[in-house]
């Protein structure tokens, strides 16, 4: 599988902030999001290496934490992400995946954490064929349904204006089955700064409905860099 970087930080967004982690990043997505901070592992990137389902089980195992997370990219567009996933799992780990929702595997995993990409994803300047994919892919509730229905989990929202909250409500609505507790609202931002001047509003609206503010620590501890 292509693999971007394997590296030890804390998971700084979602239910598990501040646990120590080994962070496995595929290569490789689907979706074209205008906002993606990540595109080295995306659809732009053209490094990284390749390396066998037990090569990347060896080069976790040699960080030594009890929690890993198979992040990308997108990584279940990976079917080795399902006997990676199991191995892992098997050698006693907690296994968290980072997916937008548009894609399921049958994996191993202890928090499926879902990030559903709204309108604001659109990419703005990309070429049509790109803003096509993206738009065609990005909307799959049925997907979302059905990790929520086999995995425990967390659903993260990416929102930057408040009329971004409107549509976590409709797309909340067509999915009926979140529990309120489990939805995060995390605010589009590169920045601290950025990222607390929308946190009040976020937070205000978040406690009206059961749901949770979800700062990105990863910029609070580290700023905006690769490998945290
Ligand atoms: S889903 Fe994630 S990795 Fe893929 S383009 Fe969107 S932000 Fe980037």
């Amino acid at each position: 599988m292509r693999i971007a970087e394997i590296f030890q930080s804390k998971q700084g967004e979602g239910m598990w902030t501040g646990v120590v982690s080994t962070f496995v990043r595929t290569i490789g997505c689907n979706l074209r999001c205008g906002f993606c901070d990540t595109t080295y592992a995306s659809w732009k990137s053209e490094e990284g290496e390749t390396l066998s389902v037990e090569e990347v089980v060896e080069r976790v195992m040699q960080y030594n934490t009890r929690h890993v997370v198979l992040t990308g990219g997108e990584p279940m567009l990976n079917s080795e992400l399902i006997p990676l996933s199991r191995i892992l799992s098997g050698l006693g780990l907690k296994i968290t995946i980072e997916t937008a929702g548009t894609l399921e595997l049958p994996v191993a995993c202890d928090l499926m954490s879902i990030s559903p990409k709204l309108s604001n994803s659109y990419p703005w300047g990309a070429t049509d064929k790109d803003v096509r994919l993206h738009e065609t892919n990005r909307k799959r509730p049925e997907i979302v349904r059905k990790l929520i229905e086999t995995y425990p989990y967390q659903l993260k929202f990416v929102v930057d204006e408040p009329e971004d909250l409107l549509e976590v409500e409709e797309y909340l609505k067509s999915l009926e089955i979140a529990r309120p507790e489990r939805v995060y609202l995390m605010p589009m931002a590169f920045e601290v700064a950025d990222m607390n001047a929308k946190a009040e509003w976020i937070m205000s609206f978040a406690s009206q409905r059961g749901y949770r503010y979800c700062p990105r620590m990863q910029l609070v501890w580290y700023g905006n860099r690769r490998g945290t």
